[in-house]
């Protein structure tokens, strides 16, 4: 079982992904948590490439959607199928569709162009489900800006991109519904987890 969590900025995805985690090793599944990008020691060093603007210059479009692309295959290649095939839950922190919103709608590169390379890059692996949290980006910009982190980054985007990252993620789930969980990321803590939970138990076998 493959599981997803996509959101903009400060939608709260590192609290949902530990919470379902614990969740599910209470039941003594065998989880894996991970991330994109940087899960492995390659993808460590791509993620300084893309997001560490103090040591790197930032890199054009298309060479930061590879840079993407590169992490992901090599984090499926060796972390997320290894998992899968051994019958663990694996539970992701970002995945294709953040290529989507930000390489494709945020950088206006074509969204098919992203998806043919992200679909190439990962052996055509399909989540079972995405859990998307829903965030306005004023409200996540700000969440993100009080723990201080990386703001500058961030700020140097424009609010229209934080903006057409946000409707691509809500247009791609609407394109798949069975698919996707969309919950509004404004609400307590406790009741997104609860609402994972509960749409995850449907889809585990007991
Ligand atoms: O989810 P996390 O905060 O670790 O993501 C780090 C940053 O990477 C985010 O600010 C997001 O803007 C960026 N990112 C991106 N394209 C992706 C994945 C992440 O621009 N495909």
């Amino acid at each position: 079982m493959f599981i997803v969590f996509e959101g903009g900025e400060g939608a709260g995805k590192s609290t949902q992904v530990t919470r379902l985690a614990d969740a599910l090793k209470a039941e003594g599944r065998d989880v894996v948590v991970t991330r994109e990008p940087g899960a492995t020691d390659i993808g460590a060093r791509i993620r300084g490439l893309v997001l560490d603007r103090d040591k790197t210059e930032a890199p054009s479009p298309r060479a930061e959607a590879l840079l993407y692309a590169a992490d992901r295959a090599h984090h499926v290649a060796t972390v997320v199928r290894p998992a899968l095939t051994r019958g663990a839950v694996v539970i992701s922190d970002r995945y294709v569709d953040s290529s989507l919103a930000y390489q494709g709608a945020g950088r206006t590169l074509p969204v098919q162009e992203v998806s043919w390379l992200s679909a190439w890059a990962t052996g055509g692996l399909k989540p079972d489900l995405v859990v998307l949290l829903d965030v306005d980006p004023g409200v996540g910009l700000t969440r993100v800006d009080s723990r201080g982190v990386g703001t500058d980054r961030l700020e140097s985007e424009s609010r229209a991109f934080h903006e057409r990252v946000r409707y691509a993620f809500l247009d791609l789930a609407a394109s798949d519904p069975k698919r996707y969980l969309v919950l509004d990321a404004s609400r307590p803590v406790d009741e997104i987890a609860d609402a994972v939970v509960q749409r995850i138990s449907g889809l585990l076998s007991p």
